[in-house]
């Protein structure tokens, strides 16, 4: 459901990406793992067409984001890590803004789960906390409805329960065949969800695989166990 081949991408000459490829299919939570900087949001506003690479393709669903990003996009739920909202909007007027996009998309469903997420439909965008807008994003990207949503951060911020409701709302909707990747610095909370991990560092996919492996490794090298 989504494939990434060869993506590369720098800022002024400085490489954040350097020919990432890897696929995550349907039904499949992929985590995107890596420390600050090695290219995880990058990688994901390139995938949503919010940042231009500079070589390689992805495809969503079979679009080629790369190509004509705002057909892709209708079959994206995109949750991005920085929560730059119209602060003058209602979180209803954001919400149906936001899946408007979206040609299955469940506003009913949204403003259910903002309900369960304690987040007030009448509130003005910039009268919402941090972890409010965190909510709000995460809302609207699961009401889309859409089969592929790539999160970024999507748990930065969230309450402990809300976290434990919304990862299992996440394996619910990969249950249901949905193709999800989401970066994440939470371990455990990867290890709740994901199937596997893609891990970055200096804009170079290192490896993919299971967390498992991933966190024996890590252990190994560090000489530390998580
Ligand atoms: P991560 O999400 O893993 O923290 P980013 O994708 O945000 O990493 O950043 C990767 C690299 O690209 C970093 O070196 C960062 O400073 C740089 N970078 C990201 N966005 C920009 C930008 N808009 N302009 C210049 N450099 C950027």
């Amino acid at each position: 459901m989504i494939r990434i081949k060869n993506i590369s991408k720098s800022y002024d000459g400085v490489a954040a990406l350097r020919e990432v490829s890897f696929d995550v299919g349907k039904g499949e939570i992929l985590g995107l793992v890596g420390p600050n900087g090695s290219g995880k949001t990058t990688l994901l506003k390139s995938l949503v067409g919010v940042v231009r690479p500079d070589s390689g393709q992805a495809w969503i669903a079979g679009v080629d984001s790369t190509e004509d990003a705002l057909e892709a996009r209708k079959h994206v739920g995109y949750s991005p890590g920085d929560p730059a909202l119209y602060d003058s909007l209602s979180v209803l007027e954001i919400l149906e803004f936001a899946i408007g996009f979206h040609p299955e998309a469940d506003l009913s469903l949204g403003m259910k789960l903002l309900d369960l997420f304690g987040v007030s439909l009448e509130k003005r965008a910039g009268k919402l906390s941090h972890g409010m807008k965190r909510k709000l994003l995460l809302a609207q990207a699961l009401a889309s409805q859409a089969p592929v949503l790539i999160l970024d951060e999507p748990m930065e911020g969230l309450d402990p329960e809300v976290r434990k409701t919304a990862e299992k709302i996440l394996v619910e909707l990969a249950g249901r065949g949905r193709a999800i990747l989401m970066s994440s610095h939470d371990l455990a909370g990867l290890e709740r969800t994901c199937h596997r991990v893609a891990f970055l560092r200096e804009g170079r996919l290192l490896d993919v695989g299971e967390l498992e492996d991933f966190l024996e490794q890590a252990s190994r090298v560090l000489r530390i166990r998580f």
